[in-house]
């Protein structure tokens, strides 16, 4: 998951100000002076930039020249520095190590900070302005990047509601506030239900089937919440998933499982049903206000998908195969459990423990095996020398940088010849203090306005660390994961465009999660295994049987991975394709869903809608994008195969030209082009998914021979 950061923030500072957040920042690298800043500045901070803020766009409409692309849309780039440069600390920190103060404040300031963006991009002064510069678009001698700025610019307002006549703007304007604070609470609840609950494990019995790695970490994390329990579990993706792979307790799986499964959904106040509802509610009239028929028509029309139709074209296609594995690993898995005498009708709560064993007994492969292999520390260091060997990058770690919580490390990134990139803060494990998931986002974005602007990007994951005096380990998708946030993380850093709006991950949804999903591929390769996984114990790399035996299962419990995957992908169209939600009930409008989708009883959504913070935040009608961007992901990775070489430095010179430096430079279907030389095709992630020998064409895609989708 990536957030796209908002605009880019220079020091814009007042040198008398006592306020860290507003004062100069005279830190290495220009980074947030993160111990002087304390709750009670971000009210002031927050205060003055907003003030800031409506002048300079007060100054913009006002203006009586006539509009020009300097006048009007340099100056809307430039504008809103100084709040970016407090929004950029507070956001960040309040996902990543927040606190009831922040949470407060938090809840205080989003409907605040929606009523300020509604006001700039329904105030009419400006829009005319914009209008009146894309009408006369082709007469302005405007570059490449500029005319793409000025049409970004245009659609975002128009999409904001700017043309709508005023009634429909202040109901708009109202809509997007009340969204505001309900998606803060969404997300607040999941976090209070996430540390609310834990699974305390006492003496050997609780403990049975666990692995050593896995019992350190729940020890480690007993430790670190202070638990007089010898080993706890949590409801962070990289406590409970090994928990559920490995434990032989049936009671205590369903028990967690059954926590995991209803955050969001506790019956108390933590309970985000009647939330998703009403936002699904507005989401639904806004849609409407805007003239679309659902709130899925609205947010697809500016994406790659464009339609509805498109996505659901792609996701059946995907979803039939899948589920038609799910039926075969399900047979597997039921016999399995019949031979070690488990008279028990297969449950959700069976599913993770069982693929586990029959992995085992299938390619003599076990996570525990893995494990020991794939130390933390060397798997940060293999995501550092794929960027090497890629795009020419350098990482030096910087010990006295500051930084927002003793856990964080942070590194200059430089060309090999020394010229400065960016800088990079890795935040690795779990705490009560962090959102759950793993994400990427900047405190600085790249641009070249003025004096330029080098970023400063964060990848947020939630590991569980090792055991005291001891390295982490990481399952093989603790590994993926960390490389997928360094693939977006590359995106922020090696981005190289002239302005702010275009920076970066500020690209379409359905394009975003390219650079991250392609970044993972490298990951498996015995090229990078043989250097990077050695065992923590004795040194020895990662036995190329054991690498053969990975290659072997990695199409193993794809059936399950993709049903799990895709479900939530399509109940998040049919929930945003909905005409009008009056008296939605999510509960049983998920059930519905699911039921006549066929979803396999023994597989449950990877998020259902109560914690589903994708589609509640910014992943509207947008949860398709994954694998959306991975027709791509795994057509890209495919260029390097067939070149011969996985660092081929033609194709990696494209890559970064066309993709990861490219921001949002030109439209994501055409960078695409100019990086492949043709469209994607889709056979390619078939193979990757273990369902190939269904050769087929998608139109939609811009597949060869297809349409190309306009603009
Ligand atoms: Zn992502």
């Amino acid at each position: 998951m990536s957030k796209t950061a908002s605009r880019p923030t220079t020091n814009a500072p007042s040198r008398s100000s006592t306020n860290p957040l507003l004062a100069a920042w005279r830190t290495p690298h220009g980074l947030p002076p993160f111990a002087r800043i304390a709750p009670r500045h971000y009210g002031p901070a927050f205060k003055a930039a907003l003030a800031r803020h409506r002048e300079e766009i007060a100054a913009i409409g006002a203006n009586p020249a006539r509009p020009t692309f300097a006048n009007t849309l340099l100056a809307l780039e430039k504008s809103g520095q100084l709040l970016n440069r407090v929004a950029d600390v507070f956001f960040n920190l309040a996902s990543a190590d927040t606190s009831p103060a922040l949470q407060d404040i938090e809840r205080k300031l989003a409907p605040v900070l929606a009523a300020h963006w509604n006001a700039i991009q329904l105030d009419q002064r400006l829009f005319r302005r914009i209008e009146e510069l894309h009408e006369r678009r082709d007469s302005l001698k405007l570059d490449a990047e500029q005319l793409r700025l000025l049409e970004r610019t245009h659609t975002t307002f128009v999409r904001a509601g700017a043309r709508l006549d005023a009634a429909s703007r202040k109901r708009v304007a109202a809509i997007n506030t009340r969204l505001a604070e309900l998606v803060t609470a969404f997300g607040q609840n999941v976090l209070a239900d996430e540390q609310a609950w834990r699974l305390a494990l006492d003496g050997d019995a609780d403990l049975a089937g666990l692995p050593q790695g896995v019992r350190d970490a729940a020890a480690r994390t007993a430790a670190d919440l202070k638990s007089p329990a010898g080993h706890v579990v949590t409801l962070a993706r990289s406590s409970i998933e090994p928990f559920l792979q490995f434990s032989a307790r049936r009671d205590l799986r369903e028990d967690a499982f059954k926590a995991w499964v209803r955050r969001g959904e506790s019956g108390s106040k933590t309970d985000n049903r009647a939330i998703a509802a009403e936002i699904v509610r507005l989401r639904a009239e806004l849609a409407r206000l805007m003239g679309y028929r659902t709130f899925a028509d609205y947010s697809l029309d500016d994406t790659m998908a464009k339609s509805p139709e498109a996505v659901r074209e792609l996701l059946d296609r995907v979803w039939a195969a899948a589920v038609g594995r799910v039926a075969e690993e399900r047979a597997a898995l039921t016999a399995l459990a019949r031979n070690e005498g488990g008279n028990y009708r297969l449950e959700a709560w069976d599913w993770r423990y069982l693929a586990e064993k029959e992995r085992k007994a299938r390619y003599d492969l076990d996570e525990a095996d893995i494990r020991p292999y794939l130390q933390l520390e060397a798997m940060i260091d293999a995501a550092f020398d794929t960027a090497s060997r890629l795009f020419g990058l350098k990482f030096k770690e910087l010990d006295d940088a500051p930084r927002y919580h003793p856990d964080v490390r942070v590194w200059e990134v430089t060309t090999k010849a020394g010229q400065p990139v960016g800088i990079f803060l890795g935040d690795y494990f779990a705490r009560p203090s962090k959102r759950s998931g793993a994400w990427m986002s900047s405190y600085r974005a790249q641009h070249k306005l003025g004096k330029g602007s080098k970023p400063v990007v964060v990848n947020v994951l939630n590991f569980a660390r090792g055991a005291e005096g001891a390295p982490t380990l990481l399952s093989l998708d603790d590994a993926r994961t960390l490389f997928h946030e360094f693939g977006h993380g590359l995106h922020g850093l090696l981005s190289d465009v002239t302005y702010p709006s275009l920076s970066g991950t500020n690209v379409s949804r359905d394009f975003v999660e390219l650079p991250s999903q392609l970044y993972e591929h490298w990951l498996t390769r015995p090229e990078v295994l043989k250097r990077f996984a050695r065992h923590y114990k004795t040194g020895k790399p990662m036995p190329e049987s054991l690498i053969q035996r990975m290659a072997a299962a990695r199409t193993f419990n794809q059936g399950f991975a993709t049903v799990e995957y895709i479900a939530c992908a399509l109940v998040d169209m049919d929930l945003h394709a909905l005409e009008t939600a009056e008296g939605l009930d999510v509960g049983a409008f998920e059930t519905a869903a699911l039921a006549r989708l066929g979803m396999p009883r023994e597989v449950v959504m990877r998020h259902r809608i109560p914690h589903f913070q994708h589609i509640m935040g910014g992943y509207a009608a947008s949860y398709y994008s994954y694998l959306w961007s991975e027709v791509m992901d795994a057509d890209a990775f495919a260029a390097f195969e067939e070149a011969g070489d996985i660092y081929d430095r033609k194709t990696a010179a494209k890559l970064k030209q066309h993709v990861y430096s490219a921001g949002n430079r030109r439209d994501p279907l055409e960078a695409y082009v100019a990086f492949r030389g043709r469209p994607p095709r889709v056979e390619s992630l078939l193979k990757k998914r273990g369902f190939g020998g269904e050769v087929h064409r998608l139109s939609t895609l811009g597949v060869e021979g297809g349409q190309t989708p306009d603009r």
